[in-house]
């Protein structure tokens, strides 16, 4: 680690900074921003972009992104270099702009200051991290300390399973030699997360026998019987030892009660914190077979995000992480969590991914979501310092 970085000067900056950000986050998160409304995202995405060319950025945005059903908000990739060339590869910083709040939010969860926390739909998960991200590089380009090319990545699906925008994050990481996650960090303490579960999501339909439970009960087939027997094998895949974990969370099935079932439904949620297991649930989810003969199963749906392991690459990112903390005078943890965010793509093509650099707060998807406004500072610090590393 270089040990001219002056976290002094880094500190001041940030700190000369801090109403601003407060008063960004404020703005940011009155821009309702709910994944499955583009124009809406596009708002966010509009305030953003007015941010990053008032910094002096190459701005690119991605427009049209759909999946062939459903469209989806612009991608915004914005770029800052050093003024000297041949500063080797670019830092990729990675947020999202989208929220899981639906329009008219704003009215039972209003943006708010109180008792040193700023409460709003999507403060912590994640629009004050991307106002870190965009301090961090105005301080860097101020004080002219910025020594590496930054690639900072701000996506509108991510609260979906970023499947329009996974492509792209995906080919700039492969161009960059270490990824920054600026999701929140993990509660309560504000560690850093160097580990993340992958996510696969399925449904499973059982199709039976109908008949009339009076009058022919022998010639029915229930899929509703039939499904609660696959629910017990489905949720007996659970290893908590490996970090496994399978959770039949909804199910359908039947139309009367005189009626024996035709059709019944499950889906699942299948988290997997190592690499290894993903083709062993895969593998056990596609083997499962009826126990009634009459009865027939078809399982749709994968995994929707690798898992994000707690590789060499990321530990060596997390103790830089840690030794410029404890200059600024505070203790960093570090945490595993069984939600997945961007990093995990990364993470799985190989890049060293710290994840979890944003704000420090709770609530994040729900009605209390707030952060910590004095910790704005100091984290915005360390982000800063790490995004002069390198
Ligand atoms: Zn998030």
């Amino acid at each position: 680690m270089p040990i001219s970085i002056d976290l002094d000067a880094l500190s001041s900056g940030v700190g000369a900074q801090k109403e601003r950000m407060v008063a960004d986050i404020e703005q940011l998160a009155r821009i309702e921003s709910p994944s499955d409304d583009k124009a809406a995202v596009n708002r966010a995405v509009d305030l953003v972009e007015g941010w990053a060319e008032a910094l002096g950025c190459r701005v690119k945005r991605y427009r049209n992104l759909n999946d062939g059903a459903q469209t989806f908000g612009d991608v915004l990739e914005l770029k800052l270099s050093p003024a000297r060339r041949n500063a080797g590869k670019p830092l990729l910083l990675l947020g999202h702009l989208d929220t899981v709040w639906a329009l008219g939010t704003l009215q039972a969860m209003p943006v708010v200051r109180r008792d040193g926390r700023l409460y709003g739909p999507g403060v912590y998960d994640m629009k004050a991290g991307v106002v870190m991200a965009m301090t961090a590089l105005r301080v860097l380009k101020e004080q002219e300390l910025l020594n590496r090319p930054v690639t900072l990545l701000l996506v509108s699906d991510e609260e979906i399973g970023s499947t329009v925008s996974r492509p792209i994050t995906e080919k700039l990481a492969l161009q960059s030699s270490e990824v920054y996650v600026l999701e929140p960090a993990q509660q309560p303490h504000g560690a850093y997360k160097t580990a993340r579960k992958g996510v696969g999501g399925y449904r499973l339909e059982v199709r039976g026998v109908a008949a009339h439970s009076g009058v022919d009960f022998t010639a029915g087939h229930s899929a509703v019987l039939e499904l609660a027997r696959q629910i017990e094998v489905i949720a007996g895949f659970t290893d908590l030892d490996r970090g496994l974990t399978v959770n039949p969370g909804v199910i359908g099935g039947g139309t009367r009660s005189n009626v024996i079932a035709e059709s019944a439904w499950v889906e699942i949620d299948v988290r997997v914190a190592r690499k290894a297991d993903v083709g062993r649930i895969e593998r056990k989810l596609r083997g499962l077979r009826p126990f009634d003969r009459k009865c027939s199963l078809q399982l749709t749906g994968g995994l929707n995000r690798p898992p994000m392991e707690r590789t060499p690459g990321t530990v060596a990112l997390f103790r830089r992480a840690a030794t410029l903390a404890a200059r600024l005078g505070f203790d960093l943890q570090e945490a595993a969590t069984g939600g997945g965010s961007d990093g995990n793509f990364t993470s799985a093509l190989g890049l060293p991914t710290l994840d979890g650099m944003g704000a420090i707060g709770q609530g994040a998807h729900a009605s209390d979501e707030s952060i910590l406004i004095d910790a704005l500072v100091p984290r915005a610090v360390l982000l800063t310092a790490m995004v002069n590393q390198g």
